[in-house]
């Protein structure tokens, strides 16, 4: 290893060594840009984006005076809408003062683990996890603590929460709907959370914050209600990407909004400034902070993504796959049809057919479809899922 590479990063990349080999391999990452492979790899747009978002981009990138390109941290008119629209979701009074904008939710985590963390904290995630999370953790100089669900539901698992907590457990990341099975945790759950939390931190003299991860919080099947956390626990922080919701991962656009309930909220406002600075100016551009009220309300079409979950897990179910029935998120996880999900995965490949193999996401023996894929790619991939599982168990 190089001499610039920091212990601490050593450990970063040890925990996302496995992501690195699949999705980082220059000649797959070619295979998975061919015309004609059908990629279901990331939540990463396979169509142009609409006129009003990318309109709503240029008016906003258009200077208005002289101060357009400043500095520009938390942007007063993008506050009040976020805390508005949140006010009216989920009933609950936010500040607009509490809002702190991000670029995303990689930065929103980033910001409240540096808000939150001293050397030999400990922090739980929730396994099978999004990718980053142990990454992250270990990169903010916490100790990652891992704790299983159970397939084949993947509910909260409340009670192994409360058996892993400790005297040094400052945090726990939540993240509903759920990326990659699709679950969303009812508030009996949410609910069971915070009464452990509540008295662990009691217990322990010191709180355990809840960072709830709500990525997907507006990309629901069946215009299904997603409970929040902060409903159920004082002490949590929301966390959202406009990446989501607008299929626009790259733009880089997102909030941290802080419970209003949560004790002390107010005496945190020059810290959590001090953090995003902190955290390499985690602030999304000038540009992206003026757009925020009109992309606040756009959506892509939640319709369209859900006629393909239909379409796909219907075939998939018909050609004898298992799979988990998404209530939200991007992403089918379906059980692979041989244990081992990596060599299933190349016979996929075979069939031009790109998927993310469990192995990718602490979760051996199943792999993960991306429903951003065009109808066009789910179309032409049905045949391969039939032919690929022909081939698996013949
Ligand atoms: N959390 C979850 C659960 C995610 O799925 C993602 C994106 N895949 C992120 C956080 C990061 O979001 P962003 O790239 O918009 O920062």
């Amino acid at each position: 290893m190089a001499d610039a590479v920091s212990q601490r990063m050593q450990r970063v990349m040890a925990s996302i060594g496995r992501f690195e080999t699949w999705a980082m391999d220059p000649d797959r990452n070619e295979g998975m840009v061919r015309a004609d492979s059908c990629d279901f790899v990331f939540g990463n747009p396979h169509e142009m984006a609409s006129p009003d978002y990318v309109g709503a981009l240029v008016d906003a990138i258009t200077p208005t005076g002289p101060q357009h390109f400043a500095y520009t941290m938390n942007h007063p008119p993008a506050r009040e809408v976020i805390a508005a629209g949140l006010r009216k979701r989920f009933g609950l009074p936010f500040d607009p003062e509490d809002i702190f904008l991000t670029s995303g939710n990689f930065a929103g985590l980033s910001v409240t683990l540096r808000l939150l963390i001293d050397s030999g904290d400990e922090v739980l995630f929730i396994s099978p996890p999004w990718f980053f999370y142990e990454a992250m953790i270990v990169g903010s100089g916490a100790t990652a603590v891992r704790v299983d669900a159970t397939p084949p539901t993947f509910d909260l698992p409340v009670a192994e929460v409360e058996a892993a907590l400790t005297p040094r457990t400052r945090a726990i990341i939540v993240n509903s709907p759920h990326n990659p099975t699709g679950r969303i945790y009812p508030a009996e759950s949410l609910s069971a959370l915070g009464d452990v939390l509540s008295r662990a931190s009691r217990k322990q003299g010191r709180t355990i914050y809840l960072l709830s991860d709500e990525a997907y919080n507006r990309v629901v099947f069946g215009g299904r209600h997603v409970p929040t956390p902060l409903a159920h626990y004082a002490e949590s922080f929301l966390l959202y990407t406009y990446g989501k919701t607008l299929l626009a991962p790259g733009s880089r656009l997102g909030y941290i909004a802080v419970s209003p309930a949560m004790e002390g909220r107010e005496s945190l406002r020059a810290t959590m400034l001090a953090a995003q600075m902190m955290e390499g100016w985690a602030f999304p551009t000038a540009p992206l902070q003026y757009a925020v009220p009109r992309l606040d309300t756009m959506s892509i079409d939640m319709g369209a993504l859900e006629r393909r979950r239909d379409l796909l897990v219907s075939t998939l179910l018909s050609e004898g796959y298992e799979l988990i029935i998404p209530e939200g998120t991007f992403y089918v996880t379906v059980r692979s049809p041989i244990a081992d999900d990596m060599r299933f995965s190349e016979l996929l490949i075979d069939e031009g057919i790109y998927v993310l193999p469990g192995a990718m996401f602490e979760l051996a023996g199943w792999f993960r479809l991306s429903l951003t894929a065009s109808d066009e790619m789910v179309q032409r991939s049905l045949p391969g899922f039939a032919r690929a599982m022909k081939r698996a168990t013949e």
